[in-house]
């Protein structure tokens, strides 16, 4: 199956100074051996790039904006909207590559493959409503108004758990907006990277597109540092872990770029006693094993009214004897494997340290051995019972550990949702208005997203993503996201005869 998804894509190995709006990685740097935690094979090598062949590429990318900032921002949408009809047909085949490289299962890698077309259709709309704001002036025969131009070169760093999604929330909104990207996607999924790249390829051939209007750098986090530190990167959004985005915020802030961070999560739900409990244990399970407990929107934590805790747990306990763990591309396997051994021994380092700590499991964990689980990658779904003040606890360990904890009144249980560094998905399941809405309140959660009677993962692409503390702040995607892609120009025009002057400041001359 691999070795037809490969042919389909043309990646054999990279193609050194394509001259067709890609740049596969011209450069000649080190391989990077691509392995499958399904099943452990090794699929290909991919080659790095070098500072020199990463000059180059920003090069070619800063030309290129000279000619898309001209193009009109329609014109620009139905590129978009081609991409968008590429993915269409290629949805099956590019979904299957996400599942096999990075270990999803298969409806989640045709899921992320959907949302890649539900972000082209949103840019496609927004291409024709990047509006501004019209002012009325405090000085007679002048007008002032708003707009909104392209920054230039848009740096994506994206992380292994959603190798192709998180590249297009941002390059499909910088495209509209009039920007070039260069993209470092993660050195765990190299390969789904370059098959986008040959979609785009197909497209901007079509259109006899400029090369350089969308770059690919493979690389590990080497290149990702040269953005992050390069001027003539106008906006580095980064999505991965909090140690990475504090490195490339400190890297960006020293020449006072701009940055959009989308970091780690340690999102929870609250249950309350007037939970609907069948609802409530769907989204909490999904939330918690889906992609082995890998989003940064996983639900780790449940915060449980006393009341209802032990009759939920028990329900819990029912729900994950009946997971099925095993090869992600057979539908009905629940839960894949981890991304790679280190991500292994994040997970059995973290059972001991809840041990150390004094939580107790009432699903226990473990790593699976066997024929099937020859990656060595697939682990047990597991949950303790904690305190939400242990540092494991406070810590985002990106496997499948739930936590689950105690709570008597509303407001301690809102508490313990927001005293974690992080701040990216939170949820309440309640049937009680009152908890609800206070939940959403200024005194309710402080993440960026908070949902009632839905679990904290699977956001829609039409709202805008992104969290708060150390989730780092940015938003993508929908809403008005679009506007971190851009400059805001205030522009005041005077038709007038005379030069009045703000504040009624005389000047005479
Ligand atoms: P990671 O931080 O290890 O790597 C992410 C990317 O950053 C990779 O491309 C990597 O090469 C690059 N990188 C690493 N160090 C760098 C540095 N110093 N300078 C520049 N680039 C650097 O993260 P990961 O393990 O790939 O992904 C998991 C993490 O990503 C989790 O914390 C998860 O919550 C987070 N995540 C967040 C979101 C979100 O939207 N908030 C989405 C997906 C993943």
């Amino acid at each position: 199956m691999i070795n037809d998804i490969l042919k389909t894509f043309s990646i054999r190995e990279q193609n050194p100074g394509a001259s067709d709006g890609i740049d596969f990685m011209p450069g000649s740097g080190d391989r990077i051996t691509v392995w499958s935690p399904v099943d452990g094979q090794t699929i290909a090598t991919v080659q790095t790039v070098t500072r020199t062949a990463y000059d180059a590429v920003i090069s070619r990318a800063e030309s290129a904006f000279l000619y898309w900032r001209t193009v009109p921002a329609p014109r620009r949408g139905e590129i978009v909207r081609q991409i968008g009809e590429a993915l269409r047909i290629y949805k099956d085949d590019l979904g299957k590559l996400v599942s096999y490289e990075m270990g999803k299962s298969l409806q989640e890698g045709r899921g992320e493959v959907q949302e890649m077309i539900d972000i082209c259709d949103f840019a496609v709309g927004l291409s024709r409503q990047l509006y501004g704001l019209s002012m009325h002036s405090e000085r007679p025969c002048h007008r002032m108004y708003e707009q909104w131009h392209p920054l230039g070169i848009v740096g994506i760093i994206s992380a292994f758990n959603f190798p192709v999604a998180v590249w297009s929330w941002n390059a499909m909104i910088a495209l509209v907006c009039g920007n070039v990207c260069v993209w470092k996607p993660s050195e765990k999924t190299p390969l789904s990277a370059q098959a986008c790249f040959r979609i785009l390829s197909e497209v901007f051939k079509r259109n006899d597109l400029p090369g350089g209007l969308c770059n690919l750098v493979q690389g590990g986090k080497d290149p990702g540092a040269w953005m992050a530190g390069d001027p003539r990167v106008a906006l580095v959004s980064a999505t991965g872990s909090a140690r990475m985005g504090k490195a490339v915020n400190t890297a960006v802030a020293a020449r006072l770029g701009k940055c959009l961070l989308e970091l780690g999560g340690n999102n929870a739900i609250i249950v309350s006693k007037d939970a609907d409990l069948d609802m409530t244990l769907m989204g909490a399970v999904f939330g918690a094993v889906g992609t082995a407990g890998q989003r940064c929107t996983t639900t780790r934590r449940l915060i449980i009214h006393e009341s209802v805790f032990d009759r939920f747990t028990e329900k819990l306990k029912g729900a994950y004897a009946q997971l099925k763990i095993g090869n992600p591309l057979e539908a009905q396997n629940h839960v894949g494997p981890l991304i790679d051994k280190d991500a292994v021994a994040h997970y059995t380092n973290a059972l001991d340290t809840i041990k150390k700590e004094g939580g107790t499991f009432i699903v226990d964990g473990g790593v699976l051995e066997g024929a099937a689980y020859a990656s060595g990658c697939y682990v047990k779904p597991c949950i303790a019972k904690v305190e939400n003040r242990f540092s494991i606890v406070q810590t985002e360990t990106f496997a499948p550990i739930l936590y689950v904890m105690q709570y008597r009144e509303i407001e301690e249980a809102i508490a313990m949702q927001n005293d974690v560094p992080q701040g990216l998905s939170s949820a309440i399941m309640t049937l009680n208005l009152r908890e609800a809405e206070l939940f959403l309140s200024a005194a309710g959660s402080d993440c960026g997203i908070a949902n009632v009677n839905i679990g904290t993962s699977g956001a829609e692409i039409g709202g805008a993503f992104g969290g708060e503390k150390e989730t780092g702040g940015g938003r993508e995607s929908g809403s008005d996201a679009w506007k971190a892609y851009m400059r805001r120009q205030t522009n005041t025009i005077n038709y007038g005869r005379d030069l009045p002057l703000a504040q009624g400041i005389e000047f005479n001359i």
